[in-house]
């Protein structure tokens, strides 16, 4: 049985700058139990009211980020759609009492591609996304989460795209070199929430805004990490860190398997 993934997918760079998060998710498909038969990413780049799911006729790339250089812009990522899993999440959702929208325009923000052209550069793995609701919190997404677990039995890779930590308006800090120094106050909330995640201390994680050092800080708003509380969700209580780094001083680069 596939575990569910939380990665952080950091700076839309990080598909073409090396880095130890990139190496990570190079070696991400060998750390897996098993080739995913589709993949779905709940991407911190797709925000809607309501859940919905993309099950476009093509995935589009979409290159939703500005002053970056050219080479970034003309990167593709061709992975095929599969309505047929759509169909399944909305069929789990609804189940469960959460209604859901299928998008047939939506293709793969860079929430989606980036990360999966380092992990699967190929692009042969059938890609959906699923979107989060900012305004709706972490309880939300770890219980669309837990309705999403049976798709870890069905060959499919539920996987969370944000950032553990992500203040952007930090980043001047860096004086734009990737290995600037990590911040004490990234490093205090992201120490406390590996801690939780690693004791089981759900409640603690869904109260983290209040409980967890600088968490207002590190998540201004809670985009980013709300995709960590989906895969929280959809596991079964063990949680293995499997990868931890900061970029740029402020973005830690961590990334969490749950089964
Ligand atoms: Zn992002």
């Amino acid at each position: 049985m596939l575990p569910a993934i939380f990665v952080s997918h950091g700076s839309p760079m990080l598909a073409l700058e090396p880095a130890d998060a990139r190496d990570f998710l190079a070696r991400l498909p060998d750390l897996l139990p098993e080739r995913p038969t589709a993949i779905l990413v709940i991407s911190a780049h797709w925000e809607r009211l309501r859940p919905a799911v993309s099950a476009p006729a093509v995935n589009e790339t979409i290159h939703d980020f500005g002053g970056f250089p050219q080479a970034l812009f003309d990167l593709q990522y061709p992975a095929p759609s599969s309505a047929r899993l759509a169909r399944r999440v909305a069929d789990l959702l609804s189940a469960g009492g959460m209604p859901i929208e299928i998008d047939t325009r939506r293709g793969l923000d860079h929430g989606a591609w980036v990360p999966l052209i380092v992990a699967w550069p190929n692009a042969d793995v059938p890609v959906i996304q699923l979107s989060v609701q900012t305004r709706l919190g972490p309880e939300h997404h770890y219980r669309l989460g837990q309705l999403l677990a049976p798709l870890r039995n069905e060959g499919v890779l539920i996987l969370g795209s944000g950032s553990f930590t992500h203040d952007l308006s930090s980043f001047r800090i860096s004086g734009g070199r990737i290995d600037a120094p990590e911040q004490d106050w990234v490093h205090s909330f992201a120490e406390w929430m590996a801690s939780a995640l690693k004791e089981g201390r759900t409640a603690d994680l869904l109260n983290y805004r209040t409980l967890a050092p600088e968490a207002a800080h590190n998540h201004p708003t809670e985009e980013h990490l709300l995709p960590l509380y989906v895969a929280l969700g959809a596991g079964a209580g063990a949680v293995d860190h499997m990868h931890q780094s900061t970029t740029y001083g402020i973005l830690r680069m961590d990334a969490f398997a749950f089964s």
